[in-house]
């Protein structure tokens, strides 16, 4: 038998798969709505993705990025919040299956369970390579690098084999964002951290299989990145691509052997592999194709949101790419769809706001491109970049801490999350 709310069981039961910007944003918009939501996430904390990088590089630290799912919904009376991983998705039954808690049945679904890392079957990548995508791939890879400069600062002969060497893979926001923010740390407060190590013996590579990188931005933004990069020590390597792994060398596919005992993976997402047993098509990337409304053309009951969603976009006819700003939006306005429809009306078409892409490279560095096809770099694009990241964090305490921490960076050069905490 499915459990359902048993506040009001004669209420619709929206049932909230995910607590990432989609799954939260959705969950919000129900507060007023005359359901019950339940809400699952398989953490008890919301991650914000965008700044993982930071973390991984000791800018930031955990409560920055990690933000507990249930203290975001203190005001909402209506939902229940969950913390257990979803196991199976019926959907004829209309009926979802966890590890732990009993099976849920739904009037309305929010599939926002976000996407996972795409190894794209290259050899050793999935045992030695270090994803960003979760906060504990963020706290694995920051442990690691701090690990290996530790060996490296008692057996100095480690760094001729590659110990302080790491090689990121992907020339897209997350790549550079993470080469960016590894060469400052290296030749800021590691220099001063292992004042018998120099920094220049730690080679930091980027590699990026198309022939620029950030594809995604006009030709003058992607060289200045370029130089940004180059400028901060970062070797850029276009063209050619990751053959195999192991845990102290990468192969490329030119036949360059690099030393590396580090090596990020910055290079692919797929569709959360929940989707796979659906019974339904999927599109590129492994993701849901959705209608106007965000729902599934064969369950409109199913809303899917998010980085595990191929929303076209209105405007353009293109699909939309896996941004926090695009979850957020889509995770709303499947919110207010519902609550819509709850209350007797029509749905609307979703359209999406574009707030131009952009990306950091370091310190005064960054780049934004608008919609209209405005560019701005350096430090009038970091402000820019900020702005919009810190209207996606979720409440005005996260906001006041990234602020804080930033600040604190930027002035002092600070890195306070660089510890290792074993448990
Ligand atoms: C390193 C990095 C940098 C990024 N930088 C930017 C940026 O600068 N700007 C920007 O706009 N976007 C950025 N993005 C993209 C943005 O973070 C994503 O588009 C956004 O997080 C997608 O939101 P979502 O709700 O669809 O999925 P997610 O945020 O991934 O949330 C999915 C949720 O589902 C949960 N979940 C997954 N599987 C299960 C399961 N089986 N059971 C229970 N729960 C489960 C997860 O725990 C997670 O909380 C970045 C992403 C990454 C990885």
């Amino acid at each position: 038998m499915s459990g359902r709310p048993a506040s009001h069981a004669s209420r619709p039961c929206v049932l909230v798969l995910g607590g990432g910007f989609g799954g939260i944003g959705a969950a919000q918009k129900l507060r007023k709505s005359d359901v019950d939501v339940v809400l699952v996430d398989k953490h008890d904390y919301h991650t914000f993705q965008p700044l993982l990088y930071q973390v991984a590089t000791g800018l930031l630290e955990l409560p920055a990025v990690g933000h507990p799912v249930r203290d975001l919904f203190h005001k909402q009376d209506n939902i229940r919040v969950h913390q257990d991983q979803v196991t199976a998705i019926d959907l004829d039954a209309r009926e979802v299956r966890f590890g732990e808690l009993e099976p849920v049945g739904y009037d309305y679904l929010v599939l926002a369970l976000g996407a996972e890392v795409n190894f794209f079957g290259v050899e050793g990548a999935a045992e030695h390579a270090f994803p960003l995508y979760t906060l504990p791939d963020a706290v694995r890879l920051k442990d690691h690098v701090l690990e290996r400069w530790e060996a490296a600062d008692r057996k100095p002969e480690l760094i001729e084999d590659g110990a302080l060497n790491t090689v990121v893979v992907g020339g897209g926001p997350t790549g550079v964002e993470t080469a960016g923010a590894m060469a400052e740390l290296y030749s800021g407060v590691f220099r001063k951290d292992y004042p018998d190590v120099s920094p220049e013996q730690a080679r930091l590579v980027l590699v990026e299989a198309s022939p620029e990188i950030f594809s995604m931005f006009k030709p003058n933004l992607r060289e200045y990145a370029k130089d940004a990069l180059i400028e901060r020590g970062v070797e850029v390597i276009t063209g050619d691509v990751v053959q195999s792994i192991t845990s102290e060398r990468v192969t490329l596919k030119s036949g360059t052997v690099l030393p590396a005992h580090t090596l990020v993976w910055g290079a692919g997402l797929q569709g959360n592999a929940l989707v796979r047993s659906l019974g339904v098509e999927l599109e590129r990337g492994n993701r849901l194709g959705v209608d106007s409304e965000l729902r599934l053309p064969s369950h409109p009951e199913v809303f899917v949101i998010g980085d595990i969603a191929a929303i076209t976009d209105a405007k353009t006819e293109q699909v939309l790419p896996q941004l926090g700003s695009v979850a957020l939006q889509s995770g709303a306005h499947a919110g207010e769809t519902i609550a819509r429809l709850v209350a007797g009306k029509e749905p609307e078409p979703f359209k999406y706001k574009d707030k131009g892409t952009m990306a950091m490279i370091g310190r005064g560095a960054a780049v934004v491109q608008m919609l209209g096809g405005k560019t701005m770099k350096g430090k009038k694009a970091q402000a820019a970049w900020g702005t919009v990241h810190l209207a996606l964090l979720p409440t005005n305490e996260d906001r006041a801490k990234a602020v804080v921490d930033w600040a604190g960076a930027t002035l002092t050069h600070q890195r306070t999350g660089r510890i290792r905490v074993e448990t």
